[in-house]
């Protein structure tokens, strides 16, 4: 499989003079209509400037949260539009459409100077159904697709499926390209060994695909998390009352005895931080890897952190994907900010699978020192299960000859 040689890219395409649809994920926090976080806006930008430069007439289109409908202004792009146009120096014309016609207008009159931002996607519900007639409303005013938004590439909606499907000329952003390139790498079968895969958060279920996909990837994989109490329990360790998935602790149990047959190793916390519960004031370190009757184990303990680091250490290639413990409520985001600094300041190719952990790397200062950040936490993800994504696929029908 290999994606990079069915899709075009940007420099596959000439874009001078035409329209081109381009969907970008600008799906960013917003407060009181100020953008919180530009990270999202700031990685799309040299799709943006590419295409600007090249002569091209531009159509940005995004969704942003999930507005229950058009009433729900507080997820307007208005915000968005605002930081775009000081990033790109242009002026950012928001559309709200496709109620009105007024995009036909605007493209006619549209100046060098000027680039056209649709409102909200999702205030319309054709997007979220991947309606066709919606699709064939934008397809009629564009010359060429661009998807750029990879972070929505694992989502059926009108305007990364549908669409493209009815646009002959496309192709994938440098972002979305970037992220193919770089994901696939830890897929194939030249990855730089000993390969380690990190797993976190707070649920086994939502891992399982790609752990399975990976199981003759990898050389080693940690666990940490909530993920790791399902695995400890399987092992008939004490887990307190810590968060638990009992449905799934059969599959953890026969994971470690694949892993075994493989001669792979599976390492998990030696030592937690413990509390009554989330909100108790007072925390302690376990002095094993039992968890204590009526404890709950909110982060990794200072030995795991040392085991983690050795293994780390002795990798040349590691995929991060979730948390080591609740790191949004101090102090039990250390294990999680220890772990990014330790990848941060190794010399193994760190890949971070989007999401939490993409926010946590953020966190801890250290987001510039990874090889690749995904924009994209369910896309990565999906993407690493070994699944077709819907944005990808609708590319791929632009095959190179
Ligand atoms: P995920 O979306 O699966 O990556 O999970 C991220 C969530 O896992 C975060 O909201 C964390 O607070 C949560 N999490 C991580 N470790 C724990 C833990 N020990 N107990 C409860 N929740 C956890």
């Amino acid at each position: 499989m290999n994606y990079l040689d069915r899709i075009k890219t940007l420099e596959d395409i000439e874009v001078s003079g035409k329209t081109v649809f381009l969907r970008l994920d600008l799906n960013v926090p917003i407060n009181n209509g100020k953008v919180l976080d530009t990270n999202r806006i700031d990685a799309s930008i040299p799709t943006i400037k590419y295409l600007l430069d090249k002569g091209a007439k531009l159509i940005i289109a995004s969704h942003l949260g999930r507005p229950k409908s058009d009433k729900d202004t507080e997820f307007s792009l208005e915000p968005v539009a605002k930081v775009l146009s000081e990033k790109i120096k242009k002026e950012v014309v928001l559309v709200d459409q496709p109620k009105s016609d007024a995009l036909t207008v605007l493209l006619k009159t549209l100046k060098s100077d000027q680039v056209l931002l649709l409102e909200n996607l999702r205030f319309n519900p054709g997007e979220e159904k991947n309606d066709v007639d919606l699709a064939m409303f934008w397809a009629k005013k564009c010359d060429i697709y661009v998807n750029d938004a990879f972070g929505a590439c694992h989502r059926a909606h009108a305007s990364i499926d549908a669409l493209p499907k009815l646009v002959t000329q496309k192709a994938a952003g440098f972002l979305v390209f970037n992220e193919f390139k770089n994901l696939s790498s830890i897929m194939s079968d030249t990855v730089d060994r000993p390969f380690t895969m990190i797993m976190g958060g707070a649920k086994v279920s939502d891992k399982i695909a790609v752990i399975e996909n990976f199981i003759n990837k990898v050389d080693s994989i940690i666990i940490g998390g909530a993920m790791a109490y399902t695995f400890l329990k399987a092992m008939g360790i004490s887990v307190g009352k810590s968060k638990v998935e009992n449905d799934k602790v059969k599959f953890a149990a026969e994971l470690l005895e694949r892993f075994e047959a493989r001669e792979k190793k599976i390492y998990l916390p030696v030592d937690h931080v413990v509390a009554d519960g989330f909100e108790a004031i007072t925390q302690e370190i376990t002095k094993s890897q039992n968890i204590p009757e009526g404890k709950m184990a909110l982060d990794i303990g200072p030995k795991t952190i040392e085991l983690f680091f050795s293994v780390i250490k002795k990798s040349k290639t590691v995929f991060w994907n979730g948390p080591m413990g609740v790191y949004e409520k101090s102090p039990y985001d250390k294990g999680t900010i220890e772990l990014a600094k330790i990848l941060a300041n190794s010399n193994c190719k760190t890949i971070v699978g989007g999401g939490d952990s993409a926010a946590a790397a953020a966190a801890s200062g250290v987001a510039d020192k990874f090889f690749h950040i995904s924009t994209g936490g369910g896309a990565s993800l999906e993407f690493l299960e070994g699944k077709k994504l819907p944005g990808i696929a609708a590319l791929e029908e632009s095959r190179r000859v």
